[in-house]
């Protein structure tokens, strides 16, 4: 079946990219999120993501200017606007209270054959499977940061998912211009597992005045040939959702070695979430 029309719910830093990578690639979008506002300035991100990417990447440049990609992205703040959509990829932020109503207002809104990607950070996608009355089409479709410039994503299938939602997922994926790893299912999967503990002793050394965020990034970068060092990439994803991700990862494994670093929730607490606040480990306050 080819998938024409996709509802992207959560319009932030990743609902942003996926709904403009689906739109990029011929993909008509219902984004929807909580306010008019938040939608507001999707559609402005999306513009300007476009037009940075044409200065800066070369061979990367948009192949259509971005009123025409934006024609193919709707904004609502309605359900029921989801009632013909083919495909869902949720984006909301990384709190199980809430994934879980968002999954449970998806349900009855969509299509019975629609099948609900998760791009969640680590939540168990059986568990997000668990809200819905259709947990052989629910999988995990965790998209990395900026998603139109990341080629792979790792698929996670749930419990109950079905080999056909599999096969829908890749056919989507491949016609987003992506490539995809399938892993099992346990909380923070493969990447964030593993990621989300770096990040958050990267905090505790800063914390503990071992060395600067600058430092810590550099031995990462310089010593190991990382691209970014960790805070760097914490400030990338967003320290509120690094937050509640080690949150996550901590409540489900009963496990003290993922207890968030308190540096970390000071930040949070303060308002200090990274790029997308203007500041994190850094200044981006006067950064293009
Ligand atoms: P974000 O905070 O930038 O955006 C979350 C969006 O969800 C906000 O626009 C918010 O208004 C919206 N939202 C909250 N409750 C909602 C509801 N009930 N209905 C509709 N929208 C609602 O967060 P983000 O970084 O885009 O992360 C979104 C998801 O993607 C999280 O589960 C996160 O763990 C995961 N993720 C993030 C990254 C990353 O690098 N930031 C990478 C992979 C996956």
């Amino acid at each position: 079946m080819k998938i024409r029309s996709v509802g992207v719910i959560g319009a932030g830093v990743m609902g942003i990219g996926v709904a403009q990578n689906l739109a990029e690639t011929g993909h008509h979008v219902i984004l929807l999120d909580l306010t008019e506002d938040r939608l507001e300035n999707a559609r402005k991100a999306i513009r300007q993501n476009m037009r940075m990417r044409g200065f800066f990447k070369k061979g990367k440049e948009p192949s259509e200017p971005a009123d025409m990609v934006l024609t193919r992205i709707s904004t609502t703040r309605d359900y029921a606007q989801l009632g013909a959509v083919d495909f869902v990829i949720e984006n909301v932020v990384e709190k199980w209270g809430v994934k879980q109503e968002v999954y449970g207002l998806l349900d009855s809104a969509c299509p019975e054959q629609c099948v609900f990607a998760a791009n969640t950070s680590a939540i168990s996608i059986t568990q997000i499977g668990s809200a819905t009355r259709r947990p052989q089409r629910v999988l995990g479709m965790h998209f990395m940061n900026p998603v139109p410039l990341k080629a792979m994503v790792e698929v996670i299938r749930g419990h109950h998912t079905s080999d056909e939602t599999l096969e829908q997922a890749k056919g989507l994926l491949a016609a987003m211009g992506k490539e995809c790893i399938v892993v099992n299912d346990m909380p923070g999967f493969v990447s964030n597992r593993v990621l989300m503990l770096t990040i958050n002793e990267a905090i505790f050394l800063v914390q503990d005045q071992v060395a600067s965020p600058e430092d810590v990034d550099r031995i990462f970068k310089s010593c190991f040939g990382h691209k970014m060092g960790p805070l760097e990439t914490g400030d990338l994803i967003g320290l509120d959702t690094i937050l509640y991700s080690l949150e996550v990862l901590y409540e489900s494994y009963n496990d003290t070695k993922y207890r968030p670093s308190p540096l970390l929730k000071k930040m949070v607490h303060a308002g200090l979430h990274g790029r997308k606040s203007g500041r994190g480990f850094y200044n981006y306050e006067t950064s293009v």
